[in-house]
């Protein structure tokens, strides 16, 4: 195995830029960059373009170093557009993955926060991101989320599920859809009152079977636009239905106290509050009822 006394940064950034100089304080460090394309594709037209028209410096935000908040300056070329037609004249360069139009932070650093929030919540990954030298409010990353959902391109799958989410708890929720068979989001919906859903529904006609919780805004919703499609209860709110339903037969059935047979204070004819054999029966039968 071999070793090295030092790092070299270069080889953690594209090709397309060069160091230029690294400053570092005590809670952060700023790495100045240089673009060092010669032609970038116009957006617009998709004509490649050697024509420089100026630049200009961007700051971007970066995985953190050692928990060390990393801020990127990055001098950055525009470049024109001739393409007869085109009438996007100058633009932007980007560096795929590494940077795009109008974003703060690097690629790297966006996928790190969506892959903690979708193992936490985006609050909670905010809290986290703020512990590692990361500055990203909840609000902003849930803005993350819907801006890739937007980019994610919806497969024509005929299973789905549908279910409601929160943007902020107990305030504004929406309906997520997610591929029945790679258990996937494919999109996020506005709104968990089945006015969004029967949208996407008629347009996503191929849908034969939906998975859905209890809610009757989405069966409706579903009746109205598909009504040949298979509605089928999922199993977390399968089992949500049959505990609810063995907590009402309890409180019915038990009282409020009971007492442990092997109690060594423990008089049977004196106590009232055990379970008579014949109730223990009936608590049997209603539990086995379907619900
Ligand atoms: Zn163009």
């Amino acid at each position: 195995m071999s070793s090295s006394s030092s790092l070299d940064l270069k080889t953690f950034y594209p090709k397309e830029v060069e160091i230029r100089k690294i400053i570092e304080t005590k809670d952060v460090i700023q790495l100045h960059l240089k673009s060092r394309t010669r032609k970038q594709c116009c957006p617009k037209c998709g004509q490649l373009s050697d024509v420089y028209h100026s630049t200009y410096t961007r700051k971007l935000q970066d995985l953190p170093i050692l928990a060390k908040r990393t801020e990127v300056y990055l001098k950055a070329y525009r470049y024109y557009c001739h393409t007869e037609g085109c009438d996007q004249k100058v633009f932007c360069e980007t560096i795929n993955d590494f940077f795009g139009t109008y974003k703060r932070m690097t690629g790297r650093l966006e996928d790190f926060i969506i892959a903690l929030a979708t193992q936490t919540s985006c609050e909670g990954a905010a809290r986290i991101c703020s512990k590692l030298g990361i500055t990203v409010s909840g609000d902003t990353i849930i803005r993350m989320f819907l801006k890739r959902a937007e980019t994610i391109k919806s497969p024509l799958t005929d299973i789905v599920g549908i279910d409601d989410w929160a943007y902020k708890k107990r305030h504004t929720y929406g309906t997520i859809i997610v591929d029945g068979r790679t258990h996937q989001p494919i999109d996020l919906l506005d709104g968990r009152d089945g006015k969004a859903l029967k949208a996407w529904l008629a347009a996503n006609k191929q849908v034969k079977v939906i998975t859905r919780d209890r809610a009757n805004a989405y069966a409706t919703a579903i009746q109205e636009v598909l009504p040949h499609a298979m509605q089928v209860a999922d199993r977390f709110h399968l089992y949500q239905n049959l505990m609810e339903a063995i907590q009402q037969v309890m409180s019915q059935e038990l009282p409020a106290r009971i007492r442990l047979e092997d109690d060594a204070d423990y008089d049977p004819s004196a106590d009232k509050t055990t379970v008579s054999k014949s109730s223990q029966e009936r608590i049997l039968k209603k539990t086995r009822k379907p619900t």
